[in-house]
């Protein structure tokens, strides 16, 4: 009897704590000031800080979480010069590539309230090895798996990336698990829009033995980079701000790097791969005058400065934050060009919404394509994004029931096959129903600082353009509609006089978003392309006058991204003759 009221008061217990516990993103950490030493060769980080935070919640906290990957081990967290009390226990999640953090609940000596701010000296450590976890353990092949988290503190070369990757400093969130439709990406981004204006500043020094090595990191670098011997090995130390964080995840890398330092991208390259980072460099300098032409010069900011930096594991997946890419140099000067595009347009264009400023860049490298092989080339490029674009599309059709508009709007958007494939098609369809001329003037005229409002960039490009695009962006970029399904609805050929031919085509949308779509009559000779803009859920036809013997019909040219593109070609039989 004794033993079950007991189990019954522990039970109690439990739920008591459950009913106060934790509300993880109750605050916002809104500075951060670390010390991270790293040692290659035991694949060590330590970390010295202090770390402001502040109680976004409506009401008072008097406990807080802070979470580091779970290599990594809490030393002291302490408040005023004194220990805080706190208990430290993992915490499954695939924010990291661990799959779980190491989570230190603190209780602080008294309640912080709404908007208060409480400041806390900070020790962790521990190693950060390659770890594949999360990937492997949701049946991703360990061989790919480890190219894509290829995040470690490595002997020969280190590459760390912050959050989503490796908690490498102390950040708080609800759990989230890749299994679970979009809870990775969508945890991300609560975590970046509470975090925008976060200032952070990282020492970061490296010891080790062996070639020199060169720490980076993808802030404002102080460039105070110092350098000295220390018994068999030898010290380096990079100063990194963040004034605020935006949409940046810090990260650092370490290497033996040697760099070309030219216009108008920075590259650094490991010592054996020179031709490969001058093949890279060419190709920007090719590049460079595309943009210019689209964006004008590179602003030339600090913050915005293009960096490559090579990784050295050669089938490692290209990553890029802020104007810093990090990937494996190849000597493919194609490719080259067309990732030095996307990251001069960076350099060129900047804008906080992600599906602008990541969506323009991929648009610049359809269009450099064109420009370079013609417009057939351009939609085979952006067709490598479409059958990603409809498989998201169709997962968040499921996960919301298939209500209309209950998605994910383009414009706030954290899914990443939305923010950059679906946005790149939706510019390509903006410059097909403007124009380039227009469209150029109107990105001439965009204000970063200004786009404070959703209708901002329509108010900017409806001031070059007497079309109405309300339509467009509503279906397009204010409400997720999904995507179009157009089909030939019905085709009528005739022949009204000799050598004179006419095909009158009704083409039905059974997707809720609308498009104008080109419809392409092929002839005996030769081909007629026209526009035909078809809203959601309704059908519009179109006569097009044929000057040889019409033999075909080709509905949407690839520009146009549909959930269902297999019904769009119809063979014409002989046309119906007059009378
Ligand atoms: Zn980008």
């Amino acid at each position: 009897m004794k033993m079950r009221v007991l189990g019954l008061l522990c039970v109690l217990c439990v739920l008591l704590v459950r009913a106060h516990a934790l509300d993880r993103e109750a605050f916002t950490f809104t500075s951060y000031d670390l010390d991270v030493h790293i040692e290659s060769d035991q694949q060590r980080l330590a970390v010295r800080g202090r770390i402001t935070l502040r109680n976004d919640s409506t009401s008072s906290q008097r406990n807080l979480t802070l979470q580091i990957s779970s290599s990594l081990d809490w030393r002291s967290i302490q408040l005023d010069g004194k220990p805080v009390q706190f208990i430290s226990q993992p915490y499954t999640s695939d924010l990291d590539h661990t799959g779980a953090l190491s989570e230190a609940i603190v209780t602080l000596p008294r309640e912080v309230s709404a908007k208060g701010i409480v400041e806390l000296e900070i020790g962790y450590e521990g190693i950060i090895p390659l770890d594949a976890t999360r990937l492997t353990r949701i049946g991703l092949p360990e061989e790919r798996a480890r190219h894509s988290d290829w995040d470690q503190i490595g002997k020969s070369f280190t590459a760390v990336r912050g959050i989503g990757y490796v908690a490498w400093y102390p950040v708080a969130t609800e759990s989230a698990n890749l299994s679970e439709g979009n809870s990775v990406f969508e945890t991300v981004a609560r975590w970046k829009a509470r975090e925008l204006q976060a200032a952070m500043k990282i020492k970061l020094s490296y010891s080790g033995e062996g070639a020199q090595a060169v720490p980076l990191c993808n802030g404002d670098a102080g460039g105070v980079r110092s350098f000295k011997q220390s018994g068999q090995g030898y010290e380096s130390v990079n100063e990194c701000a963040f004034p605020f964080l935006g949409e940046t995840v810090p990260l650092f890398v370490i290497g033996p790097y040697e760099t070309l330092g030219q216009a108008p991208v920075n590259i650094y390259y490991l010592p054996e791969h020179r031709a490969a980072a001058q093949t890279y460099e060419v190709a920007a300098q090719v590049a460079a005058p595309f943009v210019t032409e689209w964006l004008g010069a590179p602003k030339g900011r600090a913050e915005v400065r293009a960096e490559v930096v090579e990784l050295s594991d050669p089938e490692a997946a290209p990553y890029e934050s802020g104007s810093m890419l990090l990937t494996p140099l190849n000597s493919d000067s194609k490719l080259a060009q067309l990732a030095a595009v996307h990251q001069l347009t960076h350099a060129a264009f900047f804008s906080p919404r992600p599906w602008i400023y990541e969506g323009l860049a991929h648009f610049a490298q359809a269009v450099y394509r064109e420009r370079e092989s013609g417009r057939q080339a351009a939609l085979d490029f952006m067709g490598l994004h479409r059958t990603a674009l409809a498989q998201a599309e169709k997962v968040l059709a499921e996960e919301h029931g298939q209500k209309t508009g209950a998605g994910e709007a383009l414009i706030s958007t954290s899914i990443e096959d939305l923010y950059r494939s679906k946005a790149m098609y939706v510019w390509w369809m903006l410059r097909d129903l403007i124009g380039e001329d227009a469209l150029k003037k109107a990105l001439a005229a965009y204000r970063a600082d200004a786009d404070t409002t959703p209708a901002y960039l329509q108010h900017v490009i409806q001031a070059q353009t007497k079309r109405d695009l309300g339509w467009f962006f509503d279906d397009w970029v204010y409400r997720d509609r999904g995507l179009p399904d157009l089909h030939l609805a019905a085709i009528y050929p005739w022949e009204p006089s000799r050598k004179a031919y006419v095909v009158t085509v009704t083409v039905e949308n059974l997707g809720d978003a609308g498009a104008e779509v080109p419809v392409v009559l092929k002839m005996e000779q030769g081909q007629i392309t026209q526009r035909l803009l078809v809203r959601g859920r309704s059908k519009a036809t179109t006569r097009i006058e044929a000057i040889s013997i019409p033999r075909e019909i080709v509905l949407n040219d690839g520009s146009v991204p549909e959930s269902n593109m297999r019904n769009n070609v119809y063979r014409i039989e002989e046309p119906a003759k007059r009378n």
